[in-house]
């Protein structure tokens, strides 16, 4: 087999994939995992319990790492805290019984100082009904393996397939719809590498490692579902350098100084690397979309189709992989909005407006397709040459 399996441009993108994988590892890789630790973007505002619009509750996983520990009130920064509302013992429970991971329901409209609640038409969230709504700790709740399996998650993935987003054999349709499905199959490949590189071994011993066989049945050996895979992490971190105007001067308070600068100067570290503006200053081109005759229409249709996958995030029956999906959807929705909500201007950075809480989830989202796309070019070669054998 090649040294090198994928070579020359990304499909649809204007780097190649070597230079996205010095890129990764050198550059972005380690300012995202020093970012997503910070306190603004570790904690994701998410309405984990909502009904299915599409179908009764099929059962949820009852899985011990299938449940999310939310925040306990004196783990928020600072702004996001507020009065104490009285709450039950009951409801500062987690369900895996931590202390540590006591869940509390209520939120602080400081959270949201310098921050806009505006719409998202990529997206079916709701983010106006603080009511329902908590603070996760996204670094107490990895995105890994679950057991979260079978005709439950199986009912998700064909929904979003094929009710939403049909697997268009390459060329037929246009490439808009394409770039759709793209996005689709590179998230679900990132999310079976996190499965595969945080795999349980041994429940009895609590024992966590990884699964490279897996890593090649679910991914490698569909070469489609790496590029889709790379095709994503550009989108996204085109995405990302497009909104520098509007990152850049975001609120990034949590209350405290030091960790706040930190933030801020981390932000400026992604946004403006001389190495991946002189290696990768276009990861893709959203120019080249919606030029067609029926553009509008096609734009319409499309965004539609994205907020029927949003919404089906709530019909995922397993906690911890409805709040990463919910986070990497909407991650998802606020590139598109960010690279297509004004209608091919260029200087549509000047009214773009972001909810803290899709930055939030459009940097973890990026972080998320940088570990996936480490892991593959790390891990790869030994997962094929184990199948090989096989
Ligand atoms: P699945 O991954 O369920 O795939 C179903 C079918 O989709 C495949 O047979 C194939 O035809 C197609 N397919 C698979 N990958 C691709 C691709 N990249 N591109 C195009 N088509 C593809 N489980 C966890 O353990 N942890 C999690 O955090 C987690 N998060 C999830 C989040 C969401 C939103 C969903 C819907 C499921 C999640 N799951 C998670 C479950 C996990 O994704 C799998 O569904 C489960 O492990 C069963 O895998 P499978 O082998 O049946 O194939």
């Amino acid at each position: 087999k090649d040294s090198r399996k994928y070579s020359g441009l990304v499909e649809d993108c204007c780097c190649d994939y070597e230079t996205v994988d010095t890129l990764n590892e050198e550059v972005l890789h380690p300012i995202l995992q020093d970012l997503v630790a910070t306190p603004f973007f570790r904690y994701f505002k998410a309405k984990l319990w909502c009904d299915c619009p599409f179908w009764p509750d099929d059962g949820m996983c009852r899985l011990r790492d299938c449940s999310v520990c939310e925040c306990p009130e004196n783990e928020y920064p600072e702004t996001f805290k507020k009065p104490f509302r009285g709450l039950s013992v009951d409801d500062l429970k987690c369900q895996e019984g931590k202390p540590e991971a006591a869940v509390d329901r209520t939120l602080d409209s400081k959270a949201f100082k310098g921050w806009v609640d505006i719409d998202n038409p990529w997206t079916n969230d709701d983010e106006t009904d603080n009511a329902e709504m908590t603070y996760v700790n996204l670094q107490l709740n990895p995105e890994r393996y679950t057991g979260y399996t079978g005709p439950s998650a199986r009912r998700i993935w064909d929904a979003v397939y094929t009710e939403n987003c049909p697997k268009y054999p390459s060329g037929e349709f246009c490439q808009e719809k394409r770039v759709l499905y793209k996005l689709i199959s590179g998230l679900h490949s990132s999310i079976s590498v996190h499965i595969a590189s945080g795999y349980l071994l041994d429940e009895s011993r609590d024992l966590w490692g990884q699964n490279l066989e897996l890593l090649y049945d679910r991914v490698l050996r569909y070469p489609d579902r790496v590029r889709n895979l790379y095709f994503t992490f550009l989108f996204v971190l085109r995405a990302v350098t497009k909104a520098t105007d509007f990152l850049e001067h975001a609120e990034y308070d949590t209350g405290n100084l030091s960790e706040d600068l930190e933030t801020q100067s981390l932000v400026r570290q992604l946004l403006y690397n001389p190495k991946l503006q002189a290696a990768c200053p276009l990861p893709f081109d959203e120019a080249k979309l919606w030029q067609g005759q029926n553009g509008p229409e096609l734009k319409q249709e499309i965004q539609k189709q994205f907020r029927n996958i949003s919404a089906l995030m709530d019909c995922v029956g397993c906690e911890k992989c409805r709040l990463w999906g919910k986070l990497q959807v909407l991650g998802l929705g606020t590139a598109l909005k960010i690279l297509f909500s004004v209608d091919g201007q260029d200087h549509m950075n000047h009214s773009l407006q972001l909810q803290r809480n899709e930055v939030i989830a459009l940097v973890n989202l990026l972080n998320r397709l940088s570990e996936s796309v480490k892991f593959v070019k790390e891990m790869g070669p030994l997962a094929e040459k184990i199948s090989d054998k096989q």
